[in-house]
């Protein structure tokens, strides 16, 4: 087969399935996108078996370590289920996959996070406010269950991608809302999310 050919193959293959050709990786979308403001529906645990559900789950992480990511919210590859993926080598937030996660605010924001999304790039990173603590049931990539506490770097990066779930963006938070935050409580992610 001449390469061209196969170049035009592969080309279709990946506009049928809004995919990059090369990579398992899918396109972020930006901003202004519906799927972004939508309400993130449940996913059927049943589904979490099934091996296009994994290799959908290997290609988040592709996608988000190809964008430099810690975090990444399926929303944000324009498929509206509750799920998202964080941490990485180097990131400082260990792999996790949350499936329908459920997150409870412990206390009051007590934070300021400068936050990178990876689907508001022309933004930049915007200040917002977080809780230090949060309180997640969710469901791993496994099925297996889990209820746990999280703190610091995690806690921030499961609230952004949370927010992703609910149709949230870091560009509709006013930090002047929150005028009891502390300016020693400023915090920086320095991975887009
Ligand atoms: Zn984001």
């Amino acid at each position: 087969m001449n390469q061209l050919f196969l170049v035009v193959i592969l080309s279709f293959c990946s506009l049928a399935h809004g995919r990059s050709a090369f990579f398992d990786t899918f396109p972020i979308l930006q901003a202004e996108h519906p799927t972004l403001r939508m309400l993130a529906q449940e996913v059927e645990l049943n589904e979490i078996d099934s091996p296009r559900f994994k290799s959908f789950i290997k290609d988040m992480f592709t996608t988000m370590k190809r964008n430099s990511g810690v975090g990444l919210a399926a929303p944000q590859i324009n498929f509206s289920k509750k799920i998202f993926v964080m941490g990485g080598f180097l990131t400082g937030v260990k792999k996790r996959v949350m499936i329908n996660p459920e997150v409870e605010f412990i206390g009051e924001p007590d934070k300021i996070s400068r936050e990178a999304c990876l689907s508001a790039h022309e933004h930049g990173p915007q200040r917002v406010p977080r809780y230090s603590k949060v309180y997640v049931s969710y469901y791993d990539e496994n099925g297996q269950f889990f209820e746990q506490e999280f703190s610091g770097y995690t806690a921030i990066v499961i609230q952004h991608e949370y927010d992703h779930l609910l149709g949230k963006l870091v560009i509709d938070y006013d930090e002047s809302l929150y005028p009891w935050i502390e300016a020693d409580n400023y915090v920086e992610i320095p991975y887009p999310l």
